[in-house]
């Protein structure tokens, strides 16, 4: 094998920019950390010990002596490199660096990146490469790699909807499975997106973006949102900063809660509601008096309750049956609901008890709607099953009261008021001043 000659017989006529086996070129080669082989059809015609040591060679000999640098290149690789050395010593190109893998002695492979250069040596071309170690980090690249995917398994076959977008913009990054099932539409289309797209409110949007930029991790916001179909659900959000392929993003699970919400709203309403009228019930009026309430003392505005209950009510189960008597309920419900305004909320507080707020009503006005509703239910018999059947109700009205703590005291002077409706006849209406006359 020709050994790279001296430096001093180096041809003198060679420009200096092309003269390779200088002092220089040798004492910086040798010393390189940097593995350098330089070579003319594969045959080496110089090597330093950083080449030699990281494929294993025990000297520089033993590079020297290989017949070809075939030896040290995978198979797989080889045609690549040979068409590289026609580029290279043949094309327009004089250097390019590559990433690739090369064969030690033992057989094992290391990853480099190998720099390629055509050089002038001794006066004629020849292929410089220079490999740099790159198997600690390709070590690592693999192992996030397979961590990523690992990781991508896991959010693939959890049974939630989960999202990746990117923290600036919201594009979409990645989904599962299962969001794609929820968002009706496939993950390629998906992946085009952004996840502002499926927020029906616009200002969800604001509120979850200031949301993800200003805490670690969001749980149990509820937003409204549509599918690439149209289909809108209420999701329930919980979402956590992440990086994901270098980039901040946000991971965002994801879960329909429409049915419970209905599922909620249903209890809601059966809970606050009377079965047989439909109008709320003691506990929700009660609860839907002390806002009212409060409303009206935070405006200081005029509140006034009526206590409305069915005379002789008794004879008409008694007679007629407790169906019938179910039915005349419905019926004074009814017609009690077509004499009030659409502020005003009745509530049935008892077997045959009604109560309703009056929101900013004077006790003058509150007084007119009751006489208009008395007479409303006064004026025809209820007809049930062919059959008319007069009714009529006692109403006692009352008026919120500076000195009015709650809707006790309230209730309790409407109720009195009602207390001597009756004792004064029945079918009448009494306001809290006590005058059986308009007020
Ligand atoms: P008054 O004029 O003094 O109010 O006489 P009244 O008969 O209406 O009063 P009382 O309180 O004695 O009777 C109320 C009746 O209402 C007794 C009860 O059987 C009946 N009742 C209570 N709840 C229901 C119900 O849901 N359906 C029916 N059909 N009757 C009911
Ligand atoms: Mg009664
Ligand atoms: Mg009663």
């Amino acid at each position: 094998m020709p050994k790279p000659k001296a430096p001093s017989k180096a041809p003198r006529s060679l420009p200096p920019r092309l003269r390779p086996a200088t002092p220089d070129f040798k004492a910086y080669a040798d010393e390189s950390p940097q593995g350098i082989i330089i070579h003319r059809n594969f045959k080496p015609l110089y090597v330093n010990a950083a080449f030699a040591e990281l494929l294993g060679y025990p000297n520089l000999r033993a590079v020297m002596r290989l017949p070809l640098l075939r030896a040290v290149i995978p198979p797989d690789i080889w045609p690549r490199m040979e068409s590289d050395y026609d580029e290279l010593m043949h094309g327009s190109k004089k250097a390019f660096i590559t990433r690739t893998r090369m064969v030690r002695t033992d057989g094992t492979e290391i990853w480099v990146t190998l720099t390629l250069r055509c050089i002038d040596w001794l006066g004629k071309p020849a292929l410089m490469l220079t490999a740099f170690d790159i198997s600690a980090q390709v070590e690592i690249e693999q192992h996030l790699l397979k961590n990523e995917q690992r990781q991508r398994a896991v959010l693939e076959i959890l049974p939630y909807p989960i999202l990746i977008i990117r923290r600036m913009g919201g594009q979409i990054l990645f989904v599962n499975r299962k969001s794609c099932m929820l968002f009706q539409s496939g993950a390629h289309q998906l992946l085009r997106g952004n996840i502002e797209e499926f927020y029906l409110d616009p200002s969800d949007k604001e509120m979850l973006t200031k949301l993800f930029d200003s805490v670690p991790d969001v749980r149990d916001i509820e937003v409204r949102m549509r599918t690439a179909q149209g289909r809108v659900f209420t999701a329930e959000i919980a979402a956590i900063g992440v990086d994901y392929r270098n980039t901040p993003a946000i991971l965002i699970a994801l879960n329909d809660i429409s049915q419970r919400k209905e599922m909620e709203a249903e209890l809601f309403r059966q809970a606050s509601t009377d079965a047989l009228t439909g109008i709320i019930n003691r506990r929700y009026f009660q609860n839907q008096a002390e806002q009212e309430l409060r409303r009206a003392r935070r405006f200081s505005r005029d509140m006034a309750v009526m206590m409305i209950d069915i005379d002789y009510f008794k004879k008409i189960n008694d007679t007629r049956g407790h169906a019938v008597g179910d039915t005349i309920l419905q019926g004074v419900v009814r017609r009690s609901v077509e004499s009030l305004r659409q502020s005003d909320t009745m509530g049935r507080i008892g077997g045959e008890e009604f109560a309703v707020l009056l929101p900013e009503t004077t006790l003058e006005a509150a007084y007119d709607v009751a006489e208009r509703l008395r007479v409303h239910i006064e004026e025809r018999p209820f007809i049930v099953e062919a059959t008319p059947i007069a009714c009529t109700v006692s109403i006692g009205v009352a008026h919120l009261e500076a000195n009015d703590l709650g809707v006790e005291g309230l209730l309790h002077r409407a109720d009195q008021a009602l207390y001597r409706a009756k004792g004064t006849g029945r079918n009448r209406v009494e306001t809290d001043r006590g005058a059986s006359e308009k007020p």
